[in-house]
């Protein structure tokens, strides 16, 4: 989608601190990071929310995501230590920007419940 920041950080149109990418999805340091390593993981074709995630096509897509967020975190140094995937999702889940993503949280311990 011409008009969404996240498409056009995953086509290379805007600069991002990009640390990881496949086919079907791309890493990138958060801007505003909320831990030491603060990642989000984006599947490159768009989604606007989990409300559409309902398909088979965003179930890859989605999978790819978290894949990669794994994978990610691991040369991050976050195994044993640990993590947090976190997909907001729409107003009462304090999502953002429309385009589906995975933010990966490591670093330090994390508190629950989140906010
Ligand atoms: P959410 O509130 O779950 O939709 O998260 C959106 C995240 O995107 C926030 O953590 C923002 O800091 C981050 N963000 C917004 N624009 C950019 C950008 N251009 N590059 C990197 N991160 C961004």
């Amino acid at each position: 989608m011409a008009d969404c920041i996240f498409c056009r950080i995953a086509a290379g149109d805007i600069p991002a601190t990009i640390v990881g990418r496949t086919e079907d999805a791309v890493a990138f340091r958060d801007l505003n990071p909320q831990a030491p390593v603060h990642i989000l993981v984006i599947p490159t074709r768009h989604i606007t929310t989990m409300f559409d995630a309902d398909t088979d096509l965003a179930e890859v897509a989605v999978g790819q995501c978290i894949r990669l967020a794994v994978q990610v975190a691991k040369r991050e140094g976050l195994e044993p230590g640990g993590y947090r995937l976190v997909i907001n999702t729409a107003k009462d889940g304090g999502q953002s920007v429309f385009h589906v993503h995975v933010h990966l949280l490591g670093g330090r311990a994390m508190a629950w419940p989140p906010g």
